[in-house]
Order: structure tokens, then C-alpha cells, then sequence
């Protein structure tokens, strides 16, 4: 695939940008590899973190400028990509004031002249989505770098502005050449990186057929992996639930992004037949009132969808759902504008063998469920291979715990949707993947915890 700026909301390519060779990738690697044995490693964490502040601070300054390279190359609605240029810069900052501590000596008191030490890897290839173009390479580079470690990163081939932008980010910052490296490179070469002995860990945010393909070629090789891949997030919301605040955050949480992120509300779950057709009124209500529109007008609350592929895609799932019994309450059509729109999409009577069923839809399509009890409404959260975000809405909070426990999923949240914040660890269970990003486990994933044991010789 080329890596190419084409703007979603209107079909226009604007750039293409060459893909790298096989010996500059070897040479990039080369220069990590590098960087990180002869500097990087042994920089006391202090000077780390320095460098991490200012790339943090110049994220900050230019708020304006790196929101718009995420608009024009995958649509994102400009404020929306204003609070993600924010949370980005938070996620680095976290990393920069919390490193000394979370990379502090752990004493082993029960053992005495034994401690832990907290020590990088390597060289850690970083394989990222389009969606969140910023924050998935902060979650990355932040904890990574201040660790120690030196990162190479392959973007999306859809936002290769966005992954210039910012990896400037660190040169800016006065990280030496070779600490983050930004590959316009293809799966093929990625495998090679994995492949070779000098790469001590793969991370990769994607879908689970990328996912398995690089955990599997790091498991023949040895290598540490983690995976944040794929999900189709249920919200419950129980008999004693209050209807207003939980619509609204079924609203918001099936919308954000246009519904193209792995913890979207993707399936609402009502407890009570009249409830739901409450809660359902509420959702075609408010996803009905949206309007489509350039993403860089802040008035706009309906942006394209990623690519033509994907929106067909979107197409299919929705003629597939409808065609396997199941009703359209709201949109299902494209939007007749140039670009890639799709109309918020609302789908009931969805049965256990429509394929809608086990599906995630990545994009502005709510697949919407009314059960009879609590039971059926965790049985059907948890009929999904994956386990990434969820929520639960009652009036009653230990209630809502009693049934976050039989929940399946790596992260559940209670009385609102799924959120993520730098402190706030994030990360799935079955075919969600595997391993923690941010807060202090983000950390923990990809460091050497070494004993060091001192004998008493006295
Ligand atoms: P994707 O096709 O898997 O792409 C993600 C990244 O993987 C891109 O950089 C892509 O490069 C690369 N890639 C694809 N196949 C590869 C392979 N065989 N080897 C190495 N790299 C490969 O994912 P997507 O469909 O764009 O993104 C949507 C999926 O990601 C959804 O399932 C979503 O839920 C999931 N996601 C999960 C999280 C999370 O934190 N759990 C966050 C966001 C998204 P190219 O662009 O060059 O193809």
C-alpha cells in the first residue's frame, strides 16, 4: 500500500509519499540500534524526561497546526482532534513527571541485599492505526522513550503527515537521530524488523488480522508482544438505570471519532421492553438531529468516514444485517455529498445468527438489543470474542459492580462510557489482544524487571 494524504471529505488525493527500501529500513534500524546501546540506555532518566517536556510542549504550541493534518487526512471533526492533540500532550507529560518514579529501585525487604531494577529492552517496533492519530503513537513513545527504550514506529499509510508531524516532534525536542524512528514501510518489512535479533519487542494497534499476523512472526522469534486490537463494546443499561444520562452517553459514545474507535458503544443493551423503546426514541432522536459537513468547520457533527473502502464496508454490514432479518430504525444510506459519508445508522432485531451479530462496526452504526433481565443482558455482552471496553448503567453502584465481575472485557465502566485517560490503564482480553498501554502498566510491558542480588559474604 502507498502512503498517501487523501482528504475523506472530498475523495481528493492531496500527496503521496514514497515507501522506504528494504536497506533504508536496515540502515534506520541500524542507527536505533545504535542510539540506543551507546546513549539512550545510559541518559540518566532525568535528561529523558527533559526531552519528552519539550516535545510535549511543542505538541501543545502547535495545537492548531498538528489538529489539522488529522482533518484533512482521516476527517476527524476539528475539535474533536483539538481534545485529542490535548490528550496527547497530557499522555507525554504524564510519562515525563511520573518516569523517575515508575523506573524507581524496588528493595525486596524479605530478601535482604536483593533489589529490583527497572531496565529498557531495545528496540521496539510500534505498528499504528489511522483513527487517533496522535494519541496511538503517544500511548507508545511516551512511556517507551522515557523508559529507555528507542521506538520505531509504522504508521497508517492513510495519515503519513500525521506520523511526520510527529516524529518532528522529538528531533524538535533534541532526541538524538535513531531514539524515534518513523518508517513509511510495508507489512512485509515490518515482518523483517520483527525477524531481526537487534528488535526486543512489537507492539501493534490494529485490527486482529494484523494483530495475529505480527504476534505470531514475534512468537517464532521469541519476542515480547502487545496487542490492542479490535472491539464491539456493550453498554447495559438496567431497569433502574436513569434513561436520560445513559441515552446521552450511548449517544456520544457510538459517535465520537464517527464510531471508528475500538472502545465506541457499539451495542446498547436495554433491560425492559419499555425502557428500550425509550431509550431507542432518545438514540434516533439525537443521532438524527446530526449534520453532515467539512470536518474542519467546528458546526459540523457528522464527518466522513475514513475511505471509500470503509464505508463500503459500512454498507455491507448494514445491507447484510438487513437482508438477515434485522430492521434499520435510522439511516443505513450513504450520505449524496462528495466524500465518504454514511448516515448514523441504528439496527434492531438483530437474532444470534445474523452476522451483524458477532461483528464490530467501525463506524456510526449502533447495533441495539432489549433483554428481558440482567442475566440475558450480561449473556448477550458477553457473546463477542472480544473483551475490550464495556459499561453498565444503574441507579445502583454496587449492583452495577456485582455485574461488572461477569463482564469479560479489559475494561468496564460504570455509569459512563469508556474514556481513556493517561493514568487510566487501557487494554483487552480475548481477541481484544493483549498487555496494558498508559498508566503505569503501559510502562511495565516492554522493560527488563532485573534482580540484583547482593551476598552477604560478612
Ligand atoms: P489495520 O488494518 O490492522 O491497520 C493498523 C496498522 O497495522 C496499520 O499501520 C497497518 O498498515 C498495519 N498493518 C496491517 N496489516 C499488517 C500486517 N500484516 N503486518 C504489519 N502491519 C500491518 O487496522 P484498521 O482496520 O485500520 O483499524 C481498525 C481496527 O483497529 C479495528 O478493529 C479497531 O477496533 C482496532 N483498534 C484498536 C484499538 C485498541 O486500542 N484496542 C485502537 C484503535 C483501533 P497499513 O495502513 O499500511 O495497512
Amino acid at each position: 500500500m502507498s502512503y498517501e494524504t487523501l482528504n475523506p471529505a472530498t475523495g481528493e488525493v492531496i500527496k503521496t509519499f514514497a515507501q522506504i527500501s528494504d536497506a533504508e529500513v536496515l540502515a534506520a534500524l541500524k542507527t536505533a540500534d545504535d542510539r540506543y546501546h551507546d546513549d539512550w540506555r545510559f541518559r540518566p532518566v532525568t535528561e529523558r524526561v527533559k526531552i519528552m517536556r519539550r516535545a510535549a510542549a511543542i505538541l501543545r504550541e502547535k495545537a492548531e497546526e498538528y489538529a489539522g493534518y488529522m482533518t484533512l487526512e482521516m476527517g476527524k471533526l476539528i475539535d474533536q482532534g483539538r481534545y485529542e492533540v490535548g490528550m496527547s500532550v497530557a499522555i507525554l507529560d504524564y510519562y515525563a513527571s511520573h518516569a523517575e518514579d515508575f523506573l524507581k529501585v524496588h528493595p525486596l525487604p524479605e530478601a535482604p541485599g536483593s533489589v529490583v531494577v527497572t531496565e529498557p529492552l531495545g528496540v521496539i517496533v510500534a505498528v499504528e492505526p489511522w483513527n487517533f492519530p496522535y494519541y496511538q503513537l503517544a500511548r507508545v513513545a511516551g512511556p517507551q522513550i522515557v523508559a529507555g527504550n528507542v521506538v520505531m514506529v509504522k504508521h497508517a499509510s492513510n495519515v503519513p503527515q500525521c506520523a511526520l508531524a510527529f516524529a518532528r516532534l522529538f528531533e524538535e525536542a533534541g532526541a538524538p537521530k535513531g531514539v524515534y524512528t518513523n518508517l513509511f514501510c510495508s507489512a512485509d518489512q515490518i515482518g523483517a524488523l520483527i525477524d531481526d535479533f537487534r528488535v526486543r519487542g512489537v507492539t501493534l494497534t490494529g485490527s486482529e488480522q494484523a494483530g495475529a499476523s505480527v504476534a505470531e512472526r514475534a512468537g517464532r522469534k521469541l519476542k515480547k508482544a502487545v496487542l490492542e486490537l479490535g472491539g464491539s463494546d456493550p453498554m447495559i443499561i438496567l431497569e433502574d438505570a436513569p434513561l436520560e444520562h445513559a441515552t446521552d452517553q450511548a449517544a456520544i459514545g457510538r459517535m465520537m471519532n464517527m464510531g471508528e474507535a475500538c472502545v465506541a458503544t457499539k451495542r446498547v443493551i436495554v433491560v425492559g421492553k419499555e425502557r428500550g423503546r425509550q431509550v431507542l426514541d432518545g438514540l434516533v432522536k439525537r443521532l438524527g438531529s446530526l449534520k453532515a459537513g467539512d470536518p474542519a468547520n467546528p458546526k459540523t457533527s457528522i464527518g466522513p468516514i475514513v475511505s471509500e473502502r470503509a464505508l463500503e464496508d459500512l454498507l455491507t454490514q448494514i445491507q447484510g444485517a438487513k437482508a438477515a432479518g434485522a430492521r434499520i430504525v435510522l439511516g443505513g444510506k450513504r450520505i449524496d455529498r462528495p466524500g465518504f459519508y454514511l448516515e448514523p445508522t441504528i439496527i434492531t432485531d438483530i437474532a444470534q445468527d445474523n452476522p451483524l451479530y458477532q461483528q464490530e462496526t467501525f463506524g456510526p452504526v449502533l447495533s441495539f438489543y432489549v433483554v428481558d433481565n440482567e442475566e440475558d443482558a450480561i449473556n448477550l455482552a458477553n457473546a463477542t470474542r472480544f473483551g475490550l471496553g464495556s459499561a453498565v448503567f444503574s441507579a445502583d453502584v454496587e449492583r452495577a459492580k456485582k455485574v461488572a465481575a461477569k463482564i469479560e472485557a479489559g475494561m468496564v465502566f460504570i455509569n459512563s462510557i469508556a474514556y481513556s485517560a493517561p493514568e487510566v490503564p487501557f487494554g483487552g482480553v480475548k481477541n481484544s489482544g493483549y498487555g496494558r498501554e498508559l498508566s503505569e502498566l503501559g510502562i511495565g510491558e516492554f522493560v527488563n524487571r532485573k534482580l540484583l542480588c547482593v551476598a552477604d559474604v560478612a
